[in-house]
């Protein structure tokens, strides 16, 4: 965080301006990195006071940016047709702050790309590329830069560049459009060999580490829990929540009882209302011993028959909420879908 101030004019403190809300009690350990040994230093920064600043949504991003993703691929179709956007996307993010870029591969699944013709050649080389075009985004923007601290007045800030591999539930493949109650019909072995080829791929990446996004379902944290013990890569299982509850309906104590004392290196809660990731972080904290990603939408909710975004943002309640959020225990805080890389900054600005 050492940064020398003294090139560059207005520059009054190397250090991050942070109120004293912000500053968390050291974490001595993290189970998860611990037992992950050298890999697990790829997450040292999980350790410590740090809040990490995650991205948005990467694919209502590209949405807003005019690209089209409403066909079957969604954002994989714009990975595919044209990465200048995706990676000019996770560039938008890391400007306004964000500090971990999610990979546009959670909808690119070897089901998917067959179901346009695709080989699993091309699979492969997707998911590569959504890696690749992560750390390009990365390396085009400075990972020290200028935030503003107040009238007039600058400081620089030093920020981790982090790549997140994503992978999209077994919803967000094949059983479209159940990525939100997770009504699969598969068992937990089912599951697990659907998701192997895409993570034994991944994990074969500079990934700074596997990112599963929007889990509703219990024998997927199973499952997922289960493939990530066979990677040195370190992981971190995000799921979606409803009303305190996994959005299957399966309890967050049975989440946890999976979880807790695994080889993962972070909990998360992404893709639904801010008002339940703070329920379910506040159950979830105290139960697991993992380093808690929290990174809600916009509180809009997605009409799979129409196609769209239905309901009323409550983008204030994201951004408001930043400091009970990392009271209840976030170590890892930004947004999921239609959260903008202006939410991103007005959040980042709180930390830094
Ligand atoms: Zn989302």
């Amino acid at each position: 965080m050492a940064i020398d101030s003294s090139s560059n004019d207005g520059v009054v403190a190397p250090v991050s301006p942070r109120t004293a809300a912000h500053t968390l009690a050291a974490v001595s350990s993290v189970p998860g990195l611990e037992m992950l040994g050298a890999a697990g230093a790829q997450l040292e920064w999980l350790r410590g006071d740090r809040v990490v600043v995650l991205d948005g949504g990467l694919g209502t991003h590209l949405a807003d940016r005019g690209n089209d993703v409403s066909d079957s691929l969604w954002s994989a179709r714009i990975l595919r047709d044209n990465p200048d956007e995706v990676r000019a996307a996770h560039e938008d993010f890391f400007r306004a702050g964000a500090e971990v870029a999610s990979t546009c591969s959670y909808q690119v699944t070897f089901d998917g790309l067959a179901q346009v013709g695709g080989s699993r050649e091309e699979t492969e080389k997707l998911l590569r590329a959504s890696v690749r075009l992560a750390h390009e985004a990365a390396e085009a923007v400075p990972e020290v830069h200028e935030v503003s601290v107040g009238e007039g007045l600058s400081s620089e800030t030093e920020s981790p560049r982090l790549v997140a591999a994503s992978i999209g539930p077994y919803g967000a493949g094949p059983g479209q459009g159940t990525e939100y109650d997770g009504a699969y019909g598969l068992t937990a072995a089912e599951l697990a060999a659907w998701h192997r080829p895409r993570l034994e791929i991944l994990a074969d990446t500079d990934a700074n580490f596997l990112l599963a996004e929007t889990i509703p379902s219990i024998l997927e944290v199973e499952a997922l829990t289960s493939e990530f013990a066979r990677f040195e890569k370190p992981a971190i299982l995000s799921i979606t929540v409803a009303d305190g509850k996994l959005r299957d309906g399966s309890s967050l104590e049975d989440v946890a009882a999976i979880v807790r004392g695994s080889r993962l290196a972070g909990l998360g809660i992404n893709c639904c209302t801010t008002a339940d990731a703070l329920t379910a972080l506040r159950t979830l904290t105290p139960l697991n011993g993992l380093a808690m990603a929290v990174y809600p939408n916009s509180g809009e909710s997605w009409d799979r028959v129409a196609r769209q975004w239905a309901g009323n943002q409550n983008e204030l309640s994201l951004v408001g909420s930043v400091s009970e959020l990392i009271e209840a225990g976030a170590r890892m805080i930004g947004g999921c879908c239609r959260v903008t890389p202006q939410h991103i900054a007005a959040i980042a600005a709180q930390l830094r």
